[in-house]
């Protein structure tokens, strides 16, 4: 692949001109806009496979897969296949059908947390549900919530730490009222101490500890295993609910989400509530949350904590999910997944090595994330010392080259069952070019 600085996206630049006309940034999800990183946002026309194609005609090496869902890359036969039948049967009933049965049973049927799920629409949806469900069960009001962790835009989540331990957050976003993230503590990513103190102040009242167990929304960050670990014994302890935010984990790092990773290390473990998106709509919007029955009971129209959806469950996101997950559950997908997202890593370091650009780097099955410096982080202050330039300058001259990574440093990465070893190994070529020009 030539460098391509001289490159002047004349189309891409027209639609983001007549977007920004009738569309807040000109997007409809914020870091779609390139302001991170600077420059025009690439308008997307098609995508097969491992590529996309943006409105000038440039194809892109597509490491964001719609931020995890297109975990066959795009139009996999077999998934299209479904979409189209299903579509043609008709687009929403607002009634049940088989196929939302067919999808929590598949889903159930590789995370052995869950004995029930609800299906919604987005993440956000998810999330906010959950808690909202973990609140009701608990009849408790507080929830710890961690730095850098993102569980959707609900008002009760769009908060950053407060001044310390006794008081709780400040809101992220205008037109979040003080009052509402009230019952929100922030605290820091694997630090145990802190959590410790947290619970020893506000134990009997916390509904939930909400964590997303590898943080895909501080670049790539573990929870470290004694951290987990402690998480869970306080929880239990205390009477609290542990939820595991797995919107980009699920069936992504694995087929039984991050906790299957966990529950390698630590006997019996299991978070209370789970929940997921992303990977499981396998392009469409679609999410869920799950728990055990005697939980999940509690939701309407069983149980008195009250949750609706027009669309949710909708037959055409279903066959999707449903399509997706019976792929990606065939024996040895993750193997492969992980290989070649592990030859990805592996290269980046060597490459970045190879021309003396700190660098480091981590992943879990089909989920990675790099660092412009030596040591991994643990939490999202370390993640912050990543220096904006340096970073912006690696997504140009990779975007340049026709590598799409994601536009802000704090985003994880994604590789497909699509991608072959070629396009991995011209993914590490690009980069070394870039890393030659950084060092
Ligand atoms: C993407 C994401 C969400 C939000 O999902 P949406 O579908 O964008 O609302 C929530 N939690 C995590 C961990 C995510 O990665």
């Amino acid at each position: 692949m030539k460098p391509d600085t001289e490159h002047t996206s004349t189309r891409n630049a027209e639609l983001f001109e007549r977007a920004q006309r009738v569309i807040p940034g000109g997007v409809n999800s914020p870091v779609r806009a390139f302001r991170a990183v600077g420059g025009t946002p690439r308008f997307i026309t098609r995508a097969q496979g491992p590529a996309f194609w943006d409105a000038d005609g440039r194809r892109y090496l597509d490491y964001i897969g719609s931020w995890g869902p297109m975990i066959l890359g795009h139009g996999h036969p077999a998934v299209l296949e479904a979409v189209q039948k299903a579509a043609t049967d008709g687009f929403s009933f607002g009634a049940p059908t088989e196929r939302e049965i067919e999808l929590a049973e598949a889903i159930i049927a590789q995370v052995p947390s869950l004995e029930m799920v609800r299906l919604v629409s987005s993440g956000t949806e998810a999330a906010m549900s959950a808690i909202r469900l973990a609140r009701g069960a608990t009849g408790r009001s507080k929830f710890i919530k961690f730095e850098g962790c993102y569980h959707g835009h609900a008002d009760a989540l769009l908060v950053k730490a407060g001044s310390g331990l006794a008081t709780f957050g400040n809101p992220t976003s205008a037109g979040v009222p003080p009052e509402v993230v009230q019952h929100t503590l922030v605290l820091e990513y694997n630090n145990i101490e802190q959590l410790e103190e947290a619970f020893a102040l506000h134990g009997p009242e916390l509904a939930c500890v909400m964590i997303e167990p590898i943080a895909g929304n501080m670049n790539f960050v573990r929870a470290s295993v004694p951290f987990m670990r402690r998480c869970r014994e306080l929880c239990n302890e205390h009477g609290a609910l542990l939820v595991f935010d797995e919107v980009m984990t699920g069936f992504r790092v694995a087929l039984g989400g991050a906790q299957s990773v966990y529950a390698r290390e630590i006997p019996d473990f299991q978070p209370d509530l789970t929940v997921l998106g992303k990977v499981i709509g396998g392009g469409m919007p679609l999410a869920a949350f799950g728990g055990p029955r005697k939980l999940m009971q509690q939701m309407a129209p069983l149980g008195p904590v009250y949750q609706a959806g027009t669309l949710s469950g909708n037959p055409v996101a279903t066959a999707c999910g449903l399509a997706t997950l019976q792929l990606i559950s065939q024996n040895g997908f993750f193997d492969d997944l992980s290989r070649k997202t592990r030859k990805l890593v592996d290269g980046l370091v060597a490459a970045a090595r190879a021309e003396g650009v700190p660098f480091s780097a981590d992943c879990e099955g089909g989920m990675f994330g790099f660092f412009l410096f030596d040591a991994l982080p643990q939490n999202y202050a370390q993640v912050m010392k990543t220096d904006g330039a340096r970073f912006n300058a690696l997504f140009h001259g990779l975007l340049d080259r026709g590598v799409y990574i994601a536009p802000a440093l704090y985003e994880a990465g994604f590789v497909s069952a699509a991608h072959t070893d070629a396009d991995i190994e011209t993914t590490v070529q690009a980069a070394r070019e870039v890393f030659r020009t950084l060092s």
